[in-house]
């Protein structure tokens, strides 16, 4: 009989890691949702993705390819890529994961910066390694900071660009820049999550300095403008060596059949993808400058979300705004984990549910 004072005990450091908190996805009884707290689209998937889980929906009996090859085609095809150097995940997140578990062990580092994805520091602090924060300068990733802070036990730097919760982005001179003054042996990682969105002359988002480098990873999503979250789809563009180790603790089943073959009817179908695009840029120039309007500062956003920052204190603040449009089903993020305890980030919606957070926030503002 065990001694019933004994449990088992997680390692150390695993119980010093904050666990995540999804978006709220809850509204008033009888008051009609708007879920804008996971950046998640409101065009929904590409038409072509139910007749493709339909079809894959045949023989559930059959293990799924282990090697994805029908959606790394896909994204060779889209992006005119090598498949050998792509590895499908289960939602980036697992991608994220399995680099840190891959590079990282006690005694060393890893780089995430201060308004960066909060997965990225789970990722770090989960193998036993030190997770070190970068300041950023007016929530822009900081490339001098970054650099300042690697030592000769940093193994990793994770950097999202576009940011999230921020919706900023870096150039690519200064990616360009904080990869120059990287040591050989420290991994690059680009979180590229919402790449698809961005219209600017001056981002990339990793895809050359991957084919060119050995120490430059490119990590993307179907879960925001593929609209495939449910389904838990990532990739990554990787040199070689990364791939050869990743590969040799990545699950072996770990995209289902009907994530395949989902994923691939979505990047081969490109006009959807436009739609979604223009859907966003419209939108994203409206609500900044309703917001802006009202008196309320916006971080630049390139993404599908804008950050919204309210005043610290009085009867204006982000978390009496949060109850305000909460009482009317519209629910956005609260980003105090990220950083932002003044701040909301509102996932751009459908015309509805854009056109109605204006309206109740004005009334807000004036009230
Ligand atoms: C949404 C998001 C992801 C995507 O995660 P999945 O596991 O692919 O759903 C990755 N990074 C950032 C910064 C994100 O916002």
């Amino acid at each position: 009989m065990a001694t019933p004072t004994r449990q088992p005990a997680p390692k150390p450091g695993i119980l010093d890691i904050a666990a995540y908190v999804p978006g709220k996805s809850n509204a008033p009884a009888g008051v009609k949702l708007h879920k804008l707290s996971s950046n998640e689209t409101s065009l929904g998937p590409s038409p072509h993705v139910h007749q493709a889980i339909a079809a894959a929906a045949q023989h559930l009996e059959i293990y799924p390819d282990g090697q994805a090859t029908a959606l790394k085609t896909a994204i060779a095809d889209r992006f005119g890529l090598n498949r050998a150097n792509i590895v499908c995940g289960n939602g980036s997140d697992e991608l994220l994961t399995l680099l840190a578990q891959t590079y990282l062990h006690e005694g060393t580092e890893g780089i995430f910066t201060e308004h960066g994805f909060l997965l990225h520091k789970t990722a770090i602090q989960a193998t036993g390694a030190k997770a070190v924060m970068a300041p950023e300068l007016d929530a822009h990733v900081d490339v001098d900071a970054i650099l300042d802070r690697v030592t000769e036990r940093t193994r990793i730097v994770y950097v999202t660009n576009p940011g999230n919760p921020t919706g900023t982005y870096i150039p690519f001179d200064a990616i360009r820049r904080l990869h120059a003054g990287l040591p050989g042996n420290v991994i690059l990682v680009l979180d590229a999550a919402y790449a698809e969105y961005v219209r600017r002359n001056d981002y990339e988002a990793g895809l050359e300095l991957v084919a060119t480098t050995s120490n430059v990873v490119m990590t993307r999503t179907f879960s925001k403008i593929h609209g495939l979250a449910s389904l838990r789809v990532g990739w990554m563009y990787a040199p070689a060596n990364i791939v050869d180790a990743v590969e040799r603790i990545r699950s072996p089943f770990n995209l289902n059949t009907l994530a395949i073959a989902a994923a691939a009817a979505a990047m081969a179908d490109s006009s959807h993808v436009e739609k979604s695009i223009e859907h966003n840029s419209a939108w994203l120039a409206r609500l900044t400058t309703a917001f802006t309007q009202m008196g309320l500062k916006v971080s630049p956003s390139v993404t599908n979300f804008v950050l919204i920052h309210f005043p610290e204190t009085g009867s204006k603040t982000a978390e009496k705004a949060d109850a305000y449009l909460s009482a009317r089903g519209f629910i956005l993020r609260r980003v105090t984990a990220y950083g932002f305890p003044n701040a909301m980030r509102m996932t751009i919606g459908s015309q509805e549910a854009n056109e109605g957070v204006i309206a109740a926030l004005q009334e807000f503002m004036s009230q």
